[in-house]
């Protein structure tokens, strides 16, 4: 097919959740991070998916995106809003059966008057300074907040990523401060905080990348696949230039081919020198920028120009790409654009 194809393996998610809840102890949930539409995936998809592998607490950023996972997930399921109660979110946070998580006064009083006996999760600021209740703020309404019966009082790692950064015991030592004792669930850890080990697991895990085949879940299942079909291959001259402002040009005669991919495909364009894109095993270096539509790729090495290149596969994951783009996985998959055909494999 002369299109672009985005193939997500369902299985595979639903194999990373499995591995994730293995590697906590039995006691402890694994819930399913699906939000920015599921790290660009399909929330709907993978949170049908998830809920069929056995996880029955999802969490989403936004309350808008709640309505999708809902209608997904059946009416069993936990879904929790991390950007809390905001004004305006009465109706989507009644009629999905929403959970905000609340992190400020405000969103405490304004859940409180708006919705009374409506559940609720707590988020607290254990150090990120991003999102939750300040030390203050939650000594001052703890006593309120823990008659009201939250479903879960949480915090956020900020360096997760890194399991010898001495934030992540700073945080866990200052989470433990505000909240041992309490009789409610706790949740701190997210893919990273899954993989430094059981102090970090509380009642419930919130898993996200690990669950799409990034880091650090270093033993993930990869997810995902892309391809792009070849549309025209040529030969280029010494000297001559390839692609906008000429920003490669041909050493020795070389075979260039053209894909049907761009940014606007979410392939940034600071992937440009340094990325590869591969026939089968076989690297193949991305030479000029990448355009909207279009990315010009050196094919001069092989004996036979494919009719397709992939740009994600078993040989290039997608934290390989994003170390060619500078980024990091995560901004690789929620970029990855709507044009793409994409096919689901899997998930029955
Ligand atoms: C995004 C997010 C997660 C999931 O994090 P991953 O690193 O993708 O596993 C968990 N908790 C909160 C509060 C988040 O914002």
């Amino acid at each position: 097919m002369a299109h672009a194809h985005l193939t997500i393996d369902l299985d595979a998610i639903a194999a990373n959740w499995r591995a994730l809840d293995e590697t906590s102890p039995p006691h402890v949930e694994t819930g399913a991070v699906v939000k920015a539409d599921g790290y660009g995936l399909g929330s709907g998809r993978v949170a049908a998916t998830l809920a069929r592998a056995g996880a029955t607490s999802f969490f989403v950023a936004q309350a808008g995106e709640g309505r999708e996972v809902r209608k997904a997930v059946g009416d069993e399921a936990d879904i929790y809003v991390f950007a809390g109660h905001l004004d305006g979110d009465a109706d989507l946070l009644t009629a999905s059966r929403l959970i905000p998580c609340l992190n400020s006064p405000d969103q405490v009083a304004r859940h409180f008057s708006r919705l009374p006996g409506h559940p609720f999760a707590v988020q607290l600021d254990s150090g990120m300074n991003r999102l939750g209740l300040e030390p203050e703020d939650w000594d001052a309404l703890k006593g309120d907040l823990i008659d009201a019966g939250p479903r879960l009082v949480m915090s956020h790692l900020a360096c997760a990523d890194e399991p010898d950064h001495p934030m992540n015991a700073r945080q866990l030592t200052q989470f433990r401060d505000m909240t041992d004792g309490i009789a409610h669930r706790r949740s701190l850890g997210a893919t990273g905080g899954i993989m430094m080990g059981p102090e970090y697991h509380f009642d419930l895990t919130r898993p996200g990348v690990g669950l799409y085949g990034g880091l650090p879940f270093a033993e993930a299942t990869p997810v995902v696949a892309l391809s792009a079909p070849v549309i025209q291959t040529r030969t280029v001259r010494p000297f001559e230039t390839v692609g906008y402002a000429n920003s490669w040009e041909a050493k020795i005669e070389s075979r260039i081919a053209t894909i049907s991919a761009g940014y606007a495909d979410g392939l940034i364009r600071a992937m440009g020198p340094k990325a590869q894109v591969y026939a089968g095993n076989t690297p193949c270096p991305v030479v000029g920028r990448v355009s909207m539509d279009l990315i010009t790729v050196d094919v001069t090495h092989l004996d036979e120009v494919p009719e397709r290149l992939d740009i994600l596969s078993p040989a290039q994951g997608v934290d390989a790409l994003a170390d060619a783009a500078g980024t990091i996985g995560y901004e690789i998959l929620t970029s990855l654009g709507h044009r793409y055909a994409r096919h689901y494999t899997g998930g029955a």
